[in-house]
């Protein structure tokens, strides 16, 4: 990884400090390749240009450093839709952030202008020609003299560059942002990767020194592969939209008709399909956008319209209907899969007819200029879909960039590999009816010649009294069609571009014609039968089932707030959840992606749907296996409980117990004695409650209540208090006969 930074940060912080940070704000246990170093260099002051994928977690290279920074930091993103996103998203991990745009009421703005003027807010979100407009430069420099400014993110950086995807000029302008805020550090971020465009960061943002980051473009969560688009094509896209059960997927087509038509197919087929394209009203598209976003329909079809800017994680798949343009554009688009970092598909439907309407079209293109850089743009996207090699080999490729391994193992050709043979005799066959046509007709003519077909063309042409006419019977039509184009592929024949493709022979053909040269070919793409299962480690049923219940729950509190489901918590945190079924506070917090704050708001639900869960299924959460409960609390003499306390004063302890406190915290915050806390975990257990008596009790000294209990009956306690004496407390024995009797009900 390349690393065109000088030495250490000057401010160096410390590893540990900057590990609690990341799982206090945003609950990841470890920083992601990179990460950390930007982060460091971020506070240290630096400037710096990242190139990270899609999904590479960016954003978090800002925003940790915006926390650990004193005062404000500005970051200038290009999609006020994403800002909505990030905002709510840091919001929802207790991080002070907010936007200011043209819709805010004039209230709500002066009223986050203050927040910010008063150092409240560590994140502003701007858009880039809302930063630039005087008022609002007036403003930072205000704020500047209040709390300081500690860095400027400008995102989407690559809209500096005309070369870049997606030009804005206002991003040009940024450059006297950074004149005016000499000393301001900044962090532009892209994932666009062309060596143009990072050029043209460095010299428009006026970088200076920069530390430089470029990550791998290999996202090795996501799974390639093509399929033959062919009759087969659309039932095999609905299987596969079926078995997402629910989960997000992006449907890709070419053209607005066909966006419209295949999302009323796939509606009519049962599924819940949304399209999406430039030709609707806007508010149509913000209303699909949002349900998609939200969970309410799992599947968009949409055209190249939607995605630049569009964060949602949990996308499962990425289809792609009909052939992309071009490869950098496929990457981006089937990128926009799996960006939480889990498993997901990208799949191509691949018909060679694809090529053909594609090279029709740029027939019709009148700039030659443009022609030419279109047809090699359908080349490589041509060499990646007719490959046999790997795939992740060929994208990477375009990036400049080598794989590693031999094999990816997570593309459709490194996992079933091709099988190719020995196809000389085929291919001088196909070849010497290409001459014998003279060179005047299309593949599928040749095709059928070979096959000896019937067809009204051949017989007006005359072509069934050639002597290659039905020399190839033996094969299918699908089969000398596959021929034919690795013969293209490879060179070995030619075919005219204008729009009506004609076969033609070149020099290599004739030397396959002469026998000076062997043609290795694979045998014809099988769609696989067998369903490919994007999540490899198959979890066991029960986490499965549970996994529902909690992405249920995970709707239902995202709805009640109005945000994404993913707002509230990721798939993977939900999938650990479903695999160790967390119940104290300390399980809750190892959880991924779970910070102080989301601990905090979503503790109990989740916790109560597992519990109700094990209890409803008969488990036991396997969390109760490893504890790390709070530790016993010490022993002092303690009287019986007197009386029953309240339902609530019980539901009370329970829920501080469930968050974490001990017992002394618990008696401190309820200003009750410990021995009164005790007496409520107690009967709790007796009534079923699930508490990990063994954070309360040490398993030596639960031994030997137990021995007692079992020896002097569980009736009453009084003897068995006598019989252990002073050292053991009323609670401690009520805790471990709750807990006996309870288990003793399981068998
Ligand atoms: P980008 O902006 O590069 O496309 P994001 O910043 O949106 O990517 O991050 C993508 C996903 O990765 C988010 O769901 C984010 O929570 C997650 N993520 C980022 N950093 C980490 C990390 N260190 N550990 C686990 N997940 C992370
Ligand atoms: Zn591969």
């Amino acid at each position: 990884m390349p690393d065109f930074g000088a030495g250490d940060a000057e401010r160096t912080v410390d590893d540990q400090k900057l590990d609690e940070a990341l799982k206090r704000h945003f609950g990841h246990e470890h920083f992601r390749s990179g990460q950390r170093r930007i982060v460091e260099q971020a506070i240290a002051g630096r400037d710096q240009l990242i190139l990270m994928p899609t999904g590479g977690g960016k954003s978090l290279t800002y925003q940790l450093p915006a926390l650990l920074l004193p005062g404000l930091t500005v970051v200038v993103s290009p999609l006020i839709a994403l800002m909505h996103d990030q905002v709510d998203r840091l919001r929802e991990n207790g991080i002070a952030a907010t936007f200011l745009n043209s819709t805010l009421a004039a209230g709500e703005r002066t009223r986050r202008e203050q927040a910010i003027a008063q150092g409240r807010m560590k994140l502003l979100y701007l858009s880039p020609e809302r930063l630039l407009s005087a008022e609002c430069l007036g403003f930072l420099e205000y704020v500047q003299r209040q709390v300081g400014l500690s860095l400027l993110a400008v995102d989407e950086a690559h809209c500096v560059s005309e070369w870049g995807h997606d030009f804005r000029p206002e991003y040009r302008q940024l450059a006297a942002v950074r004149e005016r805020f000499a000393a301001l550090p900044t962090l532009a971020l892209t994932a666009t990767a062309t060596e143009r465009v990072r050029r043209d960061i460095l010299v428009q943002l006026k970088l200076r020194d920069p530390h430089i980051h470029i990550a791998s473009f290999d996202r090795p969560n996501l799974h390639y592969a093509v399929l033959a688009k062919d009759q087969g094509a659309y039932t095999e896209l609905l299987d596969r939209l079926r078995r997402l059960d629910g989960a997000s997927a992006i449907v890709y087509c070419q053209s607005r008709r066909a966006v419209e038509n295949l999302a009323e197919r796939l509606v009519a087929d049962g599924l819940n399909a949304l399209p999406y394209h430039a030709g609707m009203g806007a508010e149509e598209r913000t209303r699909h956008q949002t349900r998609f976003l939200r969970d309410d329909a799992p599947v968009l079809v949409a055209t190249v319209a939607f995605g630049m800017g569009i964060a949602k994680p949990d996308v499962r798949a990425v289809f792609h209907y009909e052939l992309p343009r071009n490869l950098e554009g496929y990457y981006q688009e089937s990128g926009r899969a799996g960006r939480d970092g889990q498993p997901a598909d990208c799949v191509l439907f691949f018909s060679p007819g694809d090529r053909a309407k594609v090279e029709y079209l740029i027939a019709q293109k009148s700039d030659p200029q443009e022609q030419r850089l279109a047809r090699s743009q359908l080349a490589q996207m041509l060499a990646y879909a007719e490959s046999t090699v790997c795939r992740r080999r060929i994208l990477l490729g375009y990036f400049g960039e080598a794989l590693a391994e031999a094999d990816c193992s997570s593309c459709d050709n490194c996992r079933s590999p091709v099988a190719t043979q020995e196809r000389t005799v085929d291919a001088q066959k196909l070849l010497s009816c290409v001459a014998r046509c003279q060179e005047r007709f299309g593949l599928r003519h040749i095709a059928q010649v070979l096959r000896g077909a019937n067809t009204q063309k051949i017989r007006a042409q005359g072509h069934d009294r050639l002597s290659t006419y039905g020399i190839g019977a033996d094969r299918s039509e699908a089969e000398w069609l596959h021929l034919g184009r690795t013969l293209l592929h490879q060179g070995l024949l030619s075919e005219t571009t204008d729009g009506y493709p004609v076969l033609k022979l070149n020099a290599l053909s004739w030397e396959v014609l002469r026998g000076q040269r062997t043609v290795i070919a694979a045998r014809l793409p099988a769609r696989p039968t067998a369903p490919q299962p994007t999540d490899e480690a198959a979890t066991d049923d029960t986490a499965t089932a549970l996994f529902e219940h909690l992405r249920r729950l995970r709707k239902r509190l995202a709805d009640e707030q109005n945000v994404p489901p993913y707002v509230v918590f990721a798939d993977a945190a939900l999938k650990a959840m479903a695999q160790r079924r967390p119940q104290t506070m300390t399980q809750f917090l190892a959880i991924p992606g779970v910070g102080s704050r989301k601990a905090e708001a979503y503790f109990t639900p989740f916790t109560a749907e597992i519990r109700t869960y094990c209890e409803v299924h008969a488990l036991l959460p396997p969390s109760e296996q490893a504890e790390t409960s709070p530790p016993a609390p010490a022993h002092r003499e303690r009287r019986p409980p007197r009386g029953t306390p309240t339902a609530s004063t019980h539901a009370l302890t329970l829920q501080l117990w469930q968050q974490g406190l001990s017992i002394e915290q618990i008696a401190e915050q309820r200003s009750l004695r410990t021995e009164t806390i005790e007496g409520h975990l107690a009967e709790l257990v007796e009534a079923g409650e699930n508490i990990d008596i063994e954070g309360l009790v040490e398993p030596k000294r639960r031994c030997t209540i137990e021995a007692a209990l079992l020896k002097l009956g569980t009736a009453t306690l009084k003897p068995v208090k006598e019989h252990l004496g002073e050292e053991y407390s009323y609670s401690e024995i009520r805790l471990v006969r709750a807990r006996l009797l309870c288990a003793q009900g399981d068998f």
